[in-house]
């Protein structure tokens, strides 16, 4: 029997929550917010038609808290619940627990999560499939000693890697032999610290492979469909920063193969709903499985602008027993999308995590440009969450329109009162090699003392110079007049720093 669906617990914050929120009321039906200490001026509250307060700013005593989560899903009688990405989205105990309330799970079932939140029976899953995996040990390593021959056997340099493993966590490089006990102790220890689980395995290392993942949806009707492809090898300590649809590097031919393997995957764990299988695209143009994320990903917009589908509202008629409204055989890429997450880092440091109040944001609009944002002026960028502030994406007839439509949004946005990384996605887009389309996970840390070398773009920080004259003038007229003059002076005039600032904006 399809459940019945009114209203929906959003479980999750920022940006997320806000879209998700929104097909909820374009599909009908009710959304309920919840919210840490620190997240009661954040948008995504006040969009929801109620909003439960969680307590302290700490993930762990709110967003990641089970009990919290069900309690106030009951309390405001929501009949299911929407995990988002990131924090419980992919924790079985949660999905079984939603589940064990009578609630609605919107995602896949809870044994498919658990199955690919083991990347070794992930890996044995898909090699049973017929997927192709990226060659590699197929069961967890007990220690250094155990893992030596197998490095031997698949050849240096090889990849650490946490079966827990996300967010790039818990995953060592290994150039030689001698490097092979540091790396497993700290990759078996970071994994530990991470995921409560330290149990590493071995892939071989691939050299400048593509990250090329595919996105699926899967309904109750046993229909499993493939939604083209997304590039996303533009990354940092292998987390991505960039991503467009479709990829350069995927012909037709290529997406056919790479989609077939991807509906095989999700057919063999029983999977429901949207969810993603991550591939690395060797420059031989073969393939393999590296993961698959079973949960709607940060990336999703751009897939949605060039398959005109919305995946979000596709995962709500899934939940509510009803079949996918996409059709396989009438699915083409339409146009180009790319997407840059603007982060509260600052890029010519490090990527330093940034905190503070936003106090002016200018969002970008105009034709093809879409904002995915969680912030507004006055909110605060605390430590306690990711540092994502939102994403922009832009949808173009070609790829070079898409580009120059990044260049046009990049300049239009205008963040004051906390540092972001628009400045160093206004360098990649400059970039001749990302222009060229010629990337790979490596880009990076090829190209990064190149693009973050000397100061932000004057095109950016010249707009920041005039919002904060502006500012300023609107904090001084604001306050308390001056005690009266005692001789008439000359007339009220702008000061001398406003019309400099405003001169320097034009450029003149
Ligand atoms: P996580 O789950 O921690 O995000 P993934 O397995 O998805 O880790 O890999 C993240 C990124 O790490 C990939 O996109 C790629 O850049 C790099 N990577 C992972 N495995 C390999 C490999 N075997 N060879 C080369 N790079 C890899």
């Amino acid at each position: 029997m399809s459940p019945t669906i009114k209203r929906v617990l959003v479980a999750n914050r920022g940006e997320i929550a806000l879209r998700i929120i929104r097909a909820c009321h374009e599909e009908g039906l009710e959304a309920v917010a919840v919210y840490s200490d620190a997240d009661r001026l954040s948008p995504h509250v006040r969009a929801a038609d109620l909003a439960v307060p969680l307590g302290p700013p700490p993930a762990a005593q709110s967003y990641l808290d089970i009990a919290k989560l069900i309690a106030a899903a009951q309390s405001a009688a929501c009949q299911a619940v929407h995990p988002g990405y990131g924090f419980l989205s992919e924790r079985a105990p949660f999905a079984e627990a939603v589940a064990a309330a009578s609630l609605e799970f919107i995602g896949p079932p809870a044994a498919a999560i658990r199955t690919m939140g083991d990347k070794t029976e992930a890996r044995r899953r898909m090699q049973q499939a017929g997927v192709p995996i990226v060659p590699g040990t197929m069961r967890p390593l007990a220690d250094h000693a155990q893992a030596r021959p197998e490095a031997a056997r698949l050849g240096y340099p090889v990849l650490l890697k946490a079966a827990a493993g996300g967010g790039g966590k818990g995953m060592r490089l290994v150039r030689e032999e001698a490097e092979l006990e540091a790396g497993f102790e700290a990759a078996a220890s970071e994994a530990l610290k991470a995921f409560g689980a330290g149990e590493v395995y071995l892939e071989k290392y691939l050299e400048r492979p593509r990250h090329i993942e595919i996105q699926i949806l899967a309904d109750s009707f046993g229909r499993v469909v493939a939604l083209g492809e997304r590039e996303c090898s533009i990354q940092r300590r292998h987390q991505k920063l960039i991503e467009e649809a479709p990829s350069v590097a995927v012909t037709p031919a290529l997406r056919r193969r790479m989609s077939d393997a991807a509906t095989a995957a999700a057919g063999a764990v029983g999977y429901l709903g949207a969810g993603t299988i991550e591939f690395l695209l060797a420059p031989s143009g073969e393939f393999s499985f590296l993961e698959m994320n079973t949960r709607l990903q940060v990336e999703h917009p751009v897939t949605e602008l060039v398959y005109g589908v919305d995946i979000v509202r596709e995962q709500l008629r899934v939940a509510m027993g009803q079949p996918l409204r996409v059709h396989a055989g009438t699915l083409q890429p339409r146009g180009h999308a790319i997407e840059c997450r603007i982060t509260a880092e600052d890029p010519f440091n490090d990527f330093l995590p940034a905190t503070g109040v936003v106090s002016y944001l200018r969002v970008p609009g105009g034709p093809g440009v879409r904002w995915d944002g969680g912030i507004e002026a006055g909110n605060e960028v605390t430590l306690h969450y990711d540092p994502l502030i939102a994403k922009l994406i832009v949808w173009g007839e070609t790829r070079g329109v898409a580009l120059e439509r990044m260049r046009r949004a990049l300049r239009e946005l205008t963040i004051v009162g906390i540092p972001s990384s628009q400045a160093f996605h206004l360098r990649v887009m400059d970039d001749p090699e990302f222009q060229r389309g010629d990337i790979d996970v490596t880009y990076l840390e090829r190209a990064g003392e190149r693009l973050l070398v000397g100061e932000p773009p004057a095109e950016l920080t010249r707009p920041l110079a005039v919002v904060a004259a502006l500012l300023a003038e609107e904090r001084r007229a604001a306050a308390p007049p001056p005690p009266p003059a005692p001789s008439a002076g000359p007339p009220v005039r702008p000061s001398a720093w406003l019309l400099a600032a405003r001169r320097d904006a034009l450029g003149q």
